[in-house]
């Protein structure tokens, strides 16, 4: 293996929420910027990075199906065009400080961005550039943490990284209850019969039959992005 590190390849979802910190403006150039930063300080050591990005700072198709009467398949349609908008975003970012990156969508925008192709996709890991999955699986009804689960099982990924804005998964809500206890291992089991918002069950469900392990950690704090990719303790790990 290139990297001396624990990892070779990682597959890194960064939720919309993770990436609006509180902008007002859906995206906080800040945040993306420091994403940019410290997945360039880990490529450069040798470790294929690839990104799966949400779009729940833009649209989320469940929500507005609910209160607006659109039909759930066209506002999650909508869902994963946010998405997209992230995934360049992110893409503008990173090749600004020199990181060469490639967005694949689940569905064809040619004139923006690559159609995801599986083995194309490995091939530019190999090169050392990062690959930013955009528009989710395609598909209505699923979530861009089920794409992450999915890519990442594709690509051979060894670990689903989940960047959030919390420290990892608590045994209760810490935003209601300053009690709450940060978990620092998890198994699958534990997630789906706790009830345990860390993703949803198609998600944790891929990861576990296809014994991905998920490191839950918050992308709020510099070096945390680091920390999770070459392996070092941080967040919540489910496993087993
Ligand atoms: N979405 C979808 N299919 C997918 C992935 C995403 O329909 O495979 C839509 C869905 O409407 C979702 C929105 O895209 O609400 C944004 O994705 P998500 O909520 O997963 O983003 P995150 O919570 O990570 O920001």
């Amino acid at each position: 293996p290139k990297s001396l590190y624990k990892w070779q390849r990682v597959l890194l979802k960064v939720s919309g929420e993770a990436l609006a910190g509180d902008h007002k403006d859906n995206i906080d150039p800040k945040i993306t910027m420091s994403i940019a930063k410290e997945v360039a300080s880990v490529t450069k050591l040798g470790i294929e990075v690839a990104i799966v990005v949400g779009g729940g700072n833009i649209f989320r198709g469940a929500s507005w199906a609910g209160c607006s009467g659109l039909d759930r398949s066209s506002a999650d349609y909508i869902g994963m065009l946010a998405t997209v908008m992230n995934a360049i975003f992110l893409q503008a970012t990173m090749e600004s400080i020199g990181i060469p990156t490639r967005v694949q969508t689940a569905f064809r925008m040619s004139e923006v961005a690559e159609p995801y192709i599986r083995r194309r996709a490995v091939r530019h890991l190999e090169k050392g550039r990062v690959v930013i999955f955009a528009a989710g699986t395609g598909n209505p009804f699923f979530t861009t943490d089920t794409a992450a689960a999915l890519r990442c099982a594709e690509i051979n990924a060894e670990v689903l990284l989940k960047a959030t804005n919390v420290d990892g998964v608590y045994d209760e809500d810490p935003r209601h209850n300053s009690n709450a206890c940060l978990l620092e291992t998890l198994s699958y089991q534990d997630v789906t019969s706790k009830d345990l918002s860390v993703m949803d069950m198609t998600a944790v469900t891929l990861c576990q039959e296809n014994n991905i392990p998920v490191v839950v950690f918050n992308l709020n704090k510099p070096g945390n992005i680091v920390k999770a990719i070459v392996g070092e303790k941080v967040g919540t790990l489910i496993w087993g």
